[in-house]
């Protein structure tokens, strides 16, 4: 196992809502569905003061900072602060983010001390820019993005990417552009749960059915199937980076193929 599973991993977070607002985010579904805030109020980011007020010690995990929101430009000063809480309390952090090149540019400088303690894991689950805005509507393009792993790199911090979920059928598209700037891992996941299987999937419980999203969740359910996912294997295993998330390591395993 690796040391940055998510399994291993203690989530942290200050805020409610996420401006990215991408149609597949768990937490949004979450959020509605437990009344923390309106389906119309996810895009809009409230800060929240009990959270980053609240005592950090150290903890005998990695740290995941954020899991439930993202580090966009509006509250990047008290992502900063927080991070610091973290660290300061011995703490080794992941920062899990659809990059914004503003906020890592300042997150490397104010850390510059702290880097051994600082894995960035950024998501990119295309290539494709009319992919990346349907889905993830506003969130960074993939230059951005791939501009952050980049940048991150080049100043000598720790690195990983995240393609779950996979977004099109062209992730070795992804894999090809990141791996020279990847230190640790690179994630593969599928989309899960979108429509579900009574028709009351996430799109649903987040205000996103549409024909257009119907049509496109369908295309990358399709794409998701057994058969694509050993192909996808049988072309990337010879890369050490990988890691395949659950939903593709049950079928693999369901294969008799090792992961
Ligand atoms: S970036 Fe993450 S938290 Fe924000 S909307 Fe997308 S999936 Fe949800």
């Amino acid at each position: 196992m690796d040391k940055h599973d998510d399994w291993k991993t203690k989530s942290a977070n200050i805020i409610t809502g996420c401006s990215h607002d991408c149609l597949y985010c768990y937490s949004k579904e979450m959020a509605v569905r437990y009344g923390w805030v309106k389906l119309e109020d996810w895009p809009t980011e409230r800060f929240r003061q009990h959270s980053f007020d609240a005592n950090i010690k150290k903890s005998d995990r990695i740290v995941q900072y954020p899991t439930s929101h993202d580090i966009t430009p509006v509250h990047l000063d008290q992502s900063i602060q927080f991070l610091q809480k973290i660290v300061d309390a011995g703490n080794e952090v992941m920062i899990v983010s659809k990059p914004h090149l503003e906020c890592i540019k300042k997150i490397c400088k104010e850390f510059v001390q702290y880097k051994k303690m600082i894995l960035f894991r950024f998501t990119i689950g295309s290539t494709d820019d009319k992919v990346l805005k349907f889905w993830e509507p506003g969130a960074p393009c993939f230059k951005e993005r791939l501009n952050c792993l980049k940048y991150a790199f080049n100043k000598g911090y720790q690195t990983s990417v995240s393609c779950e979920p996979m977004l099109d059928n062209h992730i070795d598209k992804v894999v090809g552009k990141v791996d020279p700037f990847v230190t640790e891992t690179i994630w593969i996941g599928k989309a899960n749960r979108l429509l579900g299987t009574t028709g009351r999937g996430r799109l649903v419980f987040n205000g996103k059915l549409t024909p257009e999203s119907k049509q496109k969740a369908l295309q990358l359910i399709e794409w998701q199937s057994d058969e694509n996912l050993i192909k996808l294997y049988e072309s990337l295993k010879s890369n050490n980076k990988i890691r395949w998330k659950t939903s593709i390591s049950s079928v693999l395993q369901k294969h008799s193929l090792p992961v």
